[in-house]
């Protein structure tokens, strides 16, 4: 029988223990150095692919504190770019994408970025996972489900799921979880895999959801 049924304890849990601690990426309060809007949150998401929340947080604020539109964007050249936001992974690649999207938004969005999922996806280089935190992070939309590497992770651990890929884990916990905790569900399981339930050798003793937990694939904890 899915382990779903636990959701309300967990998400109860996790909220009331996480509430002092850091947020993730987005929210943090270095975060306010930066203008927040849909577009600085599109370029964010694009830079922390693949790349760890302190170094991206990092190259988003050398990047975005001056630059913060797109037409600020393409006055600057790529290597300009590059130079900002290394070390990111794939900052070449990131570099360029950054300002394709830029010349994109302004020759077929006028300038802004679209608040559409859809529209989002036909950027190159955006996938669901970005458009999903475009819209709930950038424009504040209700019932979009962002799924990172913590939001893959989490749920097939605790054994809610069993998905090899986060687009899978999407259409998944569409299906299962109830609507009212789509909104919070992103910042909640960030935060909780970034303090607790890490990639490697989760911090099992310490978690307050153990009990509710089957730790599928948990090979070493701490
Ligand atoms: S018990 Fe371990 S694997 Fe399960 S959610 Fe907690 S930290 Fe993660």
């Amino acid at each position: 029988m899915s382990n779903i049924k636990h959701i309300d304890k967990i998400i109860t849990i996790l909220t009331k223990e996480l509430n002092e601690n850091r947020n993730p990426i987005l929210s943090r309060k270095k975060w306010k150095d930066i203008n927040r809007t849909p577009f600085t949150t599109l370029i964010s998401c694009i830079l922390s692919l693949r790349t760890k929340d302190e170094i991206t947080e990092e190259a988003s604020i050398r990047l975005l504190n001056k630059h913060d539109t797109p037409q600020k964007i393409i006055k600057i050249s790529e290597n300009k770019i590059r130079e900002l936001i290394y070390p990111v992974g794939f900052y070449k690649t990131k570099s360029r994408r950054i300002k394709e999207i830029s010349k994109k938004l302004i020759e077929k969005y006028n300038g802004s970025v679209p608040n559409d999922f859809n529209e989002l996806l036909k950027l190159k280089g955006v996938g669901r996972k970005t458009a999903n935190i475009v819209m709930v992070y950038g424009f504040n939309k209700k019932y979009y489900l962002p799924i990172d590497t913590h939001c893959h992770r989490i749920p097939n651990r605790i054994g809610w799921i069993k998905t090899k890929k986060p687009e899978e884990t999407e259409k998944e916990l569409i299906k299962i979880m109830p609507k009212k905790y789509w909104n919070d569900f992103n910042k909640i399981f960030v935060k909780f895999g970034q303090l607790i339930c890490s990639p490697v050798s989760p911090f099992c003793t310490k978690c307050p959801i153990e009990k509710y937990c089957k730790k599928i694939n948990i090979k070493t904890h701490r």
